[in-house]
């Protein structure tokens, strides 16, 4: 899968896609994401990209010019939607995360700064908004990296075991719930022990253990 972003920040995003699961995914070919920075864009002789708003106002806007040519300009590259990341777009939930994940084969993040975007990019060019949840950032570099790194757990081979995806939080296999609880070694930690039938070996009864102690 494609992702293009479009932001002003494009390294922010370089550490966390260099480690864990989606460097490997990047190494692999299975996910591919490419940054292209708006302000590269700005016809103005000081590469401006932000005014002050028509009517007042606090703070500046991302001015039309930029952000205008440098997403026409990934859609020769990326035929997947517009996705622009605001607190005003849809909630990211898991369903719309798999949703994306099956129905593109690429999208195109935007992120916003200052106080926003210029309302005629919206009306021009953006497909969809999301929201990673109702409080502000500073701007939508992290926001854009939640939808890369939760629509990147859908993608086959992404993660070591297919069944991971199944089995998490929000899945149906469990019925909209979120998880059991897990254990590992050692058997008894600060006097606490994990639970005997899930060293039993009995599946049945540890699928059963585990769908009473979902929560
Ligand atoms: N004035 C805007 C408002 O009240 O909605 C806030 C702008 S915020 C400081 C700058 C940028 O951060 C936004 O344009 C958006 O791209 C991004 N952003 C902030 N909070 C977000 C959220 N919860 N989900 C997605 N993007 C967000």
């Amino acid at each position: 899968m494609r992702f293009d972003i479009c932001t002003l920040f494009p390294d922010m995003f370089t550490s966390y896609l260099s480690d864990s699961i989606l460097k490997r995914a990047r190494d692999k070919g299975l996910l591919e994401v490419h940054f292209h920075n708006i302000r590269d864009y700005s016809k103005d002789k000081h590469k401006k990209v932000d005014d002050t708003p028509y009517g007042g106002g606090a703070g500046m806007l991302m001015t039309p010019q930029p952000l205008y040519d440098c997403i026409t300009s990934v859609k020769k590259l990326n035929s997947g939607p517009v996705i622009f990341m605001t607190p005003q777009g849809q909630k990211l939930t898991h369903t719309r995360t798999k949703r994306l994940a099956r129905s593109n084969d690429s999208l195109i993040l935007l992120c916003g700064r200052y106080e926003g975007i210029d309302e005629r990019i919206r009306d021009l060019l953006v497909d969809k908004e999301l929201s990673i949840g109702d409080y502000v950032l500073t701007g939508g570099e992290l926001a854009a990296m939640v939808v890369v790194d939760a629509v990147s757990r859908f993608i086959p081979g992404v993660l070591g075991d297919e069944n991971s995806a199944k089995e998490d939080s929000f899945s149906r296999r469990l019925s909209g719930k979120k998880e059991y609880p897990h254990y590992t070694k050692p058997a008894v930690f600060k006097g606490l022990e994990v639970p005997e039938v899930l060293r039993s070996g009995n599946h049945a009864k540890i699928e059963e253990w585990r769908k009473k102690h979902l929560r």
